[in-house]
């Protein structure tokens, strides 16, 4: 079979699954063996805290200053074309040639539309990944909001599940961090100059004064803030304290060997696409 191999494959292999997307494109995904060990991991480094958001995608804490990445709204750009696609594919005949057709035009709109965000997960957690040594963020029960919550939609388009999975592979195979806090900590309602706790933090309230301290906070700014705290603070307690706390290093032995696999379907794209058709 002939194959687009876009980077050289690391590793033994160990199995290659071929599969066909909707729009009938073939894609390997590779499983490969690297010898060798894991880099030690170490919090000795940058510590940041990530709040995902849905106004911004996320919101980076570093100790010092707050950044924002902004949220791309992939699917509200690409609605208007998938809508006259759909169209387009109501009006074909049941059964015919030119209604498969047209479903597979629908079918490529939806494939851009999750590369395009697969894109640009890869590069902000690139980023992220490479400036840091520890993120920390809020372990999330993405399938439970998703389904419980009327922001589903959205929910689902910015794809934080992804996110998370992003940042773990790519800090693990760099002997680097990941802190996932318990969902329930009060990252919003807590202030980050006093510990003062609220007793509602409603969606709506982008900006708020804490009642105790006076200091005036920005939602997310805060909401960050407070989850790099507590990263640090399961840090210490579990004895690998970071050099933002002053506290010790023990680095962690490395596996012998790893299994890599690509995590997501993009990956694998990036590895190796079989022609089309
Ligand atoms: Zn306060």
């Amino acid at each position: 079979m002939k194959a687009k191999i876009h980077r050289p494959i690391e590793g033994t292999i160990k199995t290659v699954t071929v599969s066909m997307t909707p729009s009938g494109r073939y894609f390997a995904s590779v499983l490969t063996e690297v010898e060798g060990d894991n880099p030690p991991s170490n919090t000795d480094g940058n510590v940041i805290g990530i709040d995902l958001g849905l106004k911004d995608f996320a919101i980076v804490n570093d100790g010092v200053k707050t950044s924002k990445f902004a949220n791309p709204k992939h699917l509200a750009k690409h609605e208007r074309n998938l809508k006259r696609k759909q169209r387009k594919l109501d009006r074909k005949e049941k059964g015919s040639k030119s209604r498969d057709n047209a479903r597979k035009l629908v079918a490529r709109v939806h494939e851009r539309v999750s590369n395009v965000r697969q894109d640009y997960l890869h590069k902000l957690s690139r980023k992220l990944v490479d400036e840091n040594q520890v993120i920390v963020v809020e372990s999330l029960n993405t399938l439970g909001m998703v389904r419980n919550h009327k922001l589903a939609a959205s929910i689902s388009d910015v794809g934080w599940g992804m996110f998370v999975n992003f940042l773990s592979y790519k800090l693990e195979f760099e002997g680097k961090v990941l802190v996932e806090i318990d969902r329930w900590f009060p990252s919003s309602k807590l202030c980050s100059n006093c510990h003062y706790q609220v007793k509602e933090m409603p969606l709506e309230v982008r900006e708020w004064t804490c009642p105790s301290c006076g200091t005036h906070h920005d939602r997310d700014g805060n909401a960050s803030a407070n989850i790099r705290a507590e990263g640090i603070r399961i840090l210490s307690v579990s004895g690998t304290g970071t050099a933002a706390d002053g506290g010790e290093v023990r680095p962690k032995l490395g596996r012998k060997s790893k299994l890599r696999h690509s995590p997501a379907k993009s990956e694998a794209h990036a590895v190796l696409k079989v022609s089309d058709g």
